[in-house]
Parts: structure tokens; C-alpha cells; sequence
């Protein structure tokens, strides 16, 4: 039978929340439990898909397809699991299949109401997580308790408890203790009403973390103790980390993970905890002294969230390499300018991340043109992909006004274009090409080496694709279309040969990278930036020379 641990928040919205769960589920895995973990969303999309990337993060893209909250992102990273869509659940989810259980006359007549029928509704899908694979199910509860939409999704855990009986349960509650200079003093009030507003709600929490970026002192701990009621030690100070991944370790120094066992009736001594791999990962990451300096080429570079795996995946390229990642962040629509030019041009590589809608486009083409001329390390994802086949339309095979149909509906030559399937598509949420695709990689080519492996999936978000009637053109120019679907009519990968890395992929491999297994094609980038940043003659990979993806 699964166990359920419940993350609430309180306070403050961005204290943390996702990363403290997360953190939590490394270390039960640690411990050698199975955990899967989920997100409850209480707005009302259906799915993030929709959502403006520039205001709410990036879309985390899951194998199955389902567009998530970029938290899955972070379970996916601590946990390493892959999981699915039935990760994420938001009140728009939830309704729209109350609704339509009441247009099919399933409520045989009763009226509808948020009690039961919501929390029962948001009970199944907590409920079908557990299975006999799964000892632990993480559920973390978006917002913080108080926000009117939260209210059916904490009667719902609420009832849980009851449901699955008390010993199975353990809540969890994420709070701020600010720190006030003037009187030099860390404060426990807001942590006591934002409990105070959970146990108005029937919940006591079980463990209270508190963020902080100073030590929680014994003092306090006693005193949130007393007026939580919770006992001492799982009151958890969590202060501030250097690197996210050092999370996990500080919870444990503080006791979270045995104070969360005992709670739920599990023997500490029949699961000891097995740190020493993250540990190491963590020493890493901490002994790295050198630096590489990357560029990201983008449309949303105000708010770094919107690229969030994208980010990680190069900070996972960087613990492999032993150097740390600093990022320019390049507002994409600047670069036709000459100054962010020159700026290109001092960097190490770049990476053009995917993206919608037209603004920042041209300048997007003119950084991959750049790289492309003056050999500096580059990776397309998705859109990035996109421009750099423009580029080598529009400057090496000569198809003036090349374009992607998606910013140019006129244009002459639309080396992107919708397929087929996607020209009448008028809902706009879950019907892009969506979750992973197999590729096949062509031998002798740098993809191949790069991934030690012929045939590849990655996880995909998008509706335009290569236009197979410009291929050939787009070939004879220099391109090489390294990897293509199993039936050869998409294209997956595009290289440039002769460039120590000019690489795009239609996917987004991004969101499979781990921390301590970082995606090939950014441990790649990372390794002929390094090379750049050296000023040594880029390497020529050799087949078999790198470990093949897991
Ligand atoms: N806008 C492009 C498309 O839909 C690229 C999408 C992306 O980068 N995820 O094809």
C-alpha cells in the first residue's frame, strides 16, 4: 500500500515548495523507497500549455505528452523518474471532467457540488498514483493555503487522511521566517497564521519547514514548536543553498527525511540512507573552479524560469565537465544590432531555445548565422532548429525571403511550414506534436557520435517542421539532416559539417537531462565550448569515444 505526503505552502508564493518535495524525494529514494510524486495545480487552465511562458515559466513537456508545471521538471531531475502526464492536475482538469460526468447524466441526478463531487474527483487522481510499484506518493499543492481557489484541494487531502487511514499520511507545510534587519531579529508570526489558516481547514501539519536565509535557531525551532504544536524535531530549517541540488543534503543534516519516515510508521534502521552518490554529485559541483560562458538567445530572458530545464541541463553539462556555467541572457530581439553581436562573439557557445510568435525571430536567424560564421559552438532546440534552417536557407542556398510559414504567412520559400494535420487545428491547448518520438540518427554523422547511438526519442512541443519539399535544396547548401523519423519524412536533427558544432534538434532533450547524467548533446556543446574558450582545434568525436544516452 502507497504512502501519501502532502506539501502544502504558506506565506509566501516561490519559497521553494517544488525543490523542498523534490528534495524530499531524493531522499526517500535514497533510503531505497519508490516514490512517484504529482502537482496539484489550483488555477483554472486546463494545463500550462496556454499559459505565457514569459509570465508563468516554461511548459515542463512529459514522455507521454502532457504539457505540466515546470515543477515535474524538478521531480523528474531529483527523483529520476520519468513521469506523466497524470502528474499534474489542475482545477480546470478537474472540472472539465466533473462537467462532463454531469452532461453524460453519471451523477445520476444529484446536484453537483464541490463537496463531494470536486474532492472526490481530485481524491481518484491522487488515488491512482499508488500502486504495489510505489511505496510513496509526493503530492505538493501549487499556491498557498488562504488563495480562495486552493480551498477544494486542501479538503480534499484533508479527507485523504481519513481515506487511507491516519498512519499513511503525513502533511508537510512549507513556510517563511522572514528575517527583519532593523530589529535584527527572524520572525515566526507569519509561519503561526499561515498554520493557523491550515488547521481552519482541518490540518495539522505533521512537519513544518521553515525558509530562511539565516539558521533557524533552537530557540525559535522550540518556540514554532510550542505554538505549532508539532514536536521540535520536525520543525526543519531550510536556509539557502548555493546550488539546488545541495537541497537535499541540508534537509537531511536537519532531519526531514527520518522525522517524515517516522510519521508515516516507516523503520528508519529497514531503509538506511544511501547519500554517498549525491554527495559526490554535490562536491562536484561545489569544487568547480573554471568557467564557461554560454549565451542563451531568447525571447523570454526576463524571466530565466521560462527555460528552466534548459538552464539545468547546461548546469548538468557543466558538473560532468567540472565547470560552472555562467549564462548571458540575450534578449533575442537586440541582436540584429551590431554591440550584442560583439557579445556573441566573446562567448563560449550559445543555445537558441524554442519558443512561439514572431517577435525576436529575425534576430534569432542573425545569432545563428554568427555562430555559423564564425565557428562558435551553437545548439537549436525546437524554434532553434527552426532559425538555424532559415539561416542556411536564406545565406547558403540562396532562397531569399526563406522563412517559417509560423512568422511569414507569404512567405516565397517556407522552409517551416505546418504539417498536414496541423492546418485546421483550432483548439490551441494539447494539440501541438506533443511527448517523445523516435528518431534515427545517420551513421558517420556528429549526432551519432554525440549520442553513441542510432536510433533516439526525445520529447517534442511544436507544430511547424522541416519542409521536405526544401530538404534537398537545404542539403546541397552544406546542411546535413542528421537524424529524420523512423519513416524519413520529418526531420529530428540538422548539422553542419565542418563546424565544431552547429547543431539543432526538433526536439526538446532538455527535460531528459539529469544532474548526474547530463544529455549528450549539451555535454557536447559544453565540450567544444570549452574548446573555443581553450582556443584549441575543436575535437573530432569519435564513434564510441562518449557513453550512449540512458
Ligand atoms: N513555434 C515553433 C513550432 O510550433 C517552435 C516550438 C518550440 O520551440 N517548442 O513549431
Amino acid at each position: 500500500m502507497s504512502k501519501f505526503i502532502f506539501v502544502t505552502g504558506g506565506v509566501s508564493s516561490s519559497l521553494g515548495k517544488g525543490l523542498t518535495a523534490s528534495s524530499l524525494g531524493r531522499l526517500l529514494k535514497c533510503r531505497g523507497l519508490r516514490v512517484t510524486m504529482c502537482k496539484l495545480d489550483p488555477y483554472i487552465n486546463v494545463d500550462p500549455g496556454t499559459m505565457n511562458p514569459g509570465e508563468h515559466g516554461e511548459v515542463f513537456v512529459t514522455e507521454d505528452g502532457g504539457e505540466t508545471d515546470l515543477d515535474l521538471g524538478h521531480y523528474e531531475r531529483f527523483i529520476d523518474e520519468s513521469l506523466s502526464r497524470n502528474s499534474n492536475t489542475t482545477t480546470g482538469t478537474i472540472y472539465s471532467s466533473v462537467i462532463s460526468k454531469e452532461r453524460r447524466g453519471d451523477y445520476l441526478g444529484k446536484t453537483v457540488q464541490v463537496i463531494p463531487h470536486v474532492t472526490d474527483e481530485i481524491k481518484q487522481r491522487v488515488l491512482r498514483l499508488a500502486n504495489d510499484d510505489v511505496d510513496i506518493v509526493i503530492v505538493e499543492i501549487g499556491g498557498t493555503v488562504g488563495d480562495i481557489e486552493i480551498v477544494p484541494f486542501v479538503e480534499a487531502i484533508r479527507q485523504l487522511r481519513r481515506d487511507v487511514g491516519r498512519q499513511n499520511v503525513c502533511y508537510v507545510h512549507l513556510t517563511l521566517v522572514p528575517y527583519l534587519a532593523p530589529s535584527g531579529e527572524q520572525k515566526t508570526k507569519p509561519t503561526q497564521h499561515s498554520v493557523t489558516e491550515l488547521r481552519s481547514r482541518g490540518i495539522q501539519p505533521d512537519v513544518i519547514v521553515c525558509r530562511s536565509d539565516k539558521d533557524i535557531s533552537d530557540a525559535l525551532k522550540r518556540k514554532i514548536s510550542l505554538l505549532c504544536d508539532v514536536p521540535i524535531e520536525a520543525v526543519i530549517s531550510a536556509v539557502d543553498a548555493a546550488s539546488i541540488y545541495e537541497i537535499p543534503l541540508v534537509l537531511h543534516e536537519e532531519g526531514l527525511d527520518a522525522v517524515v519516515c517516522r510519521t508515516l510508521g516507516i523503520e528508519s534502521d529497514d531503509h538506511p540512507i544511501a547519500l554517498e552518490r549525491w554527495e559526490q554529485l554535490v562536491r562536484r559541483i561545489e569544487s568547480s573552479t573554471r568557467t564557461v560562458h554560454i549565451g542563451v538567445v531568447g525571447k523570454y530572458v526576463n524571466l530565466p524560469d521560462a527555460y528552466l530545464s534548459v538552464v539545468e541541463a547546461l548546469r548538468h553539462a557543466g558538473f560532468h565537465h567540472g565547470v560552472r556555467v555562467e549564462l548571458d541572457w540575450i534578449d533575442a530581439e537586440l541582436v540584429p544590432d551590431l554591440i550584442p553581436r560583439e557579445r556573441l562573439r566573446e562567448l563560449d557557445g550559445i543555445v537558441i531555445p524554442g519558443g512561439f510568435g514572431e517577435r525576436g525571430i529575425e534576430g534569432m536567424v542573425a545569432a545563428a548565422a554568427y555562430t555559423r560564421e564564425h565557428q562558435i559552438p551553437c545548439l537549436g532546440l525546437c524554434l532553434g532548429l527552426q532559425v538555424m534552417v532559415v539561416d542556411v536557407a536564406r545565406h547558403l542556398a540562396a532562397l531569399e525571403g526563406a522563412n517559417s510559414r509560423e512568422f511569414d504567412s507569404r512567405t516565397p520559400h517556407p522552409v517551416i511550414d505546418l504539417m498536414p494535420d496541423q492546418e485546421n487545428v483550432v483548439d490551441k491547448g494539447g494539440t501541438m506534436r506533443l511527448g517523445a518520438y523516435p528518431a534515427m540518427l545517420a551513421p558517420g554523422s556528429q549526432v551519432f557520435a554525440i549520442y553513441g547511438a542510432g536510433a533516439v526519442t526525445e520529447r517534442h512541443r511544436h507544430r511547424y517542421e522541416v519542409n521536405s519539399r526544401y530538404r534537398a535544396r537545404l542539403e546541397a547548401a552544406g546542411l546535413r539532416c542528421s537524424g529524420t523519423s523512423p519513416d524519413d519524412r520529418l526531420v529530428e536533427f540538422i548539422e553542419l559539417p565542418g563546424h565544431p558544432f552547429w547543431v539543432g534538434t526538433q526536439a526538446h532533450p532538455e527535460f531528459k537531462s539529469r544532474p548526474d547524467r547530463p544529455h549528450p548533446l549539451f555535454r557536447e556543446l559544453l565540450a567544444a565550448a570549452l574548446e573555443r574558450a581553450d582556443g584549441r582545434e575543436p575535437r573530432l568525436l569519435d564513434i564510441g569515444d562518449l557513453d550512449p544516452v540512458a
